[in-house]
Formats: C-alpha cells, structure tokens, sequence
C-alpha cells in the first residue's frame, strides 16, 4: 500500500514514516500543504494522513481540494486542535477518521489498519481461502478456519501482500502487537503452522531467504 503522509512536525514525520514500513507500507512524505495538492493531484494513493495546521496551505484546504476532485482515498486526519467544532469540520469536509495529538502509535497504527481495510472492499478471496476483514474470520471452501490472534495478525499481514515479499521485521513487529516478547523465531514458529492451515486452501508461503516472506497461490491451483 502507497500513503501519503503530510506532516510539518520533522520528528512526528519520522515517527509516523517509520511506523508505516514497519507495517509493511510504502509512506511519501510531505511537509507542506502546497506539495501535498501536488502530490494528491498527481498519484494515486491508498491512504492519506493529514495534519490539519499546515504551512502555504492548511490540511482542510488540501482535503477540500482531494474532494473536489472526486477522489474517495480513504483520510486519516491528524490534529492538536482538540475543539469539537474541528473534529466536525474536518469530518464535514470528507476526512474518514479523526486522531488528536498526543496519540499512541498502537492507535494510530490501529486506525491506517481499518482505513485501509475498508478501501480494499469487505471479502478477499485467495485460493480457496476467503478472509473478511471487517469480521477477521477466515474460511477455506466455506468451512471456517480456527485461529489463534497471532495467527490473525499473521495472515492479515500476509493478505494484505498477495505475491509480494513481506520482510521477517515486519512479521515480528506485527506479532509483537500481540505479545511484546515475539522475537525473530516466533515468526518461523508462527509461518510453520500457518503454512499447514493453509495448504488445504492451495496456499503457500514461501522463504525468500536473507528477506522475508511471500503468500501466493500453489502452482498446481494457479
Ligand atoms: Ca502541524
């Protein structure tokens, strides 16, 4: 996933850049309100985060402009304001969510999670499996698929990259949303057992070594 991530504050860019790969995204950065017009004008994205106070052109301006253009890119704004009467302007003005400053990364990790689900529409099908993202159940020809919540951090990471590699960091980082103590073998235990589970739905994972790892379908179900 491609986010535009418009942040004046360097140190809370940085912050928020590095949480986004960590995830496993691809973050742009921008720093001003004119460059991210720019930049919205230009690209497509998967995601926008917006800080409302901005230099040459304020966040609301931007997203009014996103708007106007008729792009549906799913908005996360980011503000200090704290006044009710922001909150419903910004959302007034077509932001999806909302976080005011101080806020944790976990949340905000939690919210680009739930916009981007959202964006790829409710059902993803793989093979034979079927994942809702609004539930986090998993099926595999109709039959559903028990799984433990690492195991649901784990494929929901993985799904969200069909065919594209997904760093060991990344696995581990996500995992360890879950139990603080997940270190690099946890991932390998995690990945051995999800690849038994998923190998009745024509799945594998496979180890690019030295990288990470990759989730497709089987080529004999291809
Ligand atoms: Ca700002």
């Amino acid at each position: 996933m491609i986010i535009l991530l418009v942040e004046d504050d360097a140190s809370l860019q940085r912050g928020l850049l590095r949480a986004l790969e960590d995830m496993g995204h691809q973050a742009v950065p921008a720093s001003d309100g004119e460059h991210a017009d720019t930049l919205l004008s230009a690209e497509p994205f998967d995601l926008v985060v917006l800080d409302l106070g901005l230099p040459k052109l304020d966040g609301l301006e931007v997203l009014r402009r996103l708007r106007n253009r008729r792009k549906s890119t799913p908005v996360l704004v980011l503000s200090a304001r704290d006044r009710t009467q922001d909150r419903v302007h910004g959302l007034n003005s077509g932001a999806d969510d909302y976080l005011n400053k101080p806020f944790d990364l976990s949340e905000f990790e939690a919210r680009v999670r739930a916009l981007l689900r959202r964006g790829q529409g409710a059902q993803t099908r793989v093979g034979m499996l079927d994942w809702s993202w609004e539930s986090r159940q998993a099926s595999i020809a109709g039959e559903p698929l028990v799984l433990s919540a690492k195991e649901i951090s784990l494929l929901e990471t993985l799904l969200q990259q069909v065919d594209r590699v997904i760093s060991k960091e990344t696995l581990s980082h996500r995992l360890g949303d879950v139990d603080m103590a997940a270190g690099d073998n946890t991932v390998e235990v995690y990945i051995h057992r999800m690849r038994r589970k998923l190998a009745s739905a024509g799945l594998e994972i496979i180890t690019v070594r030295g990288v990470g790892y990759l989730l497709r379908e089987t080529a004999d179900a291809r």
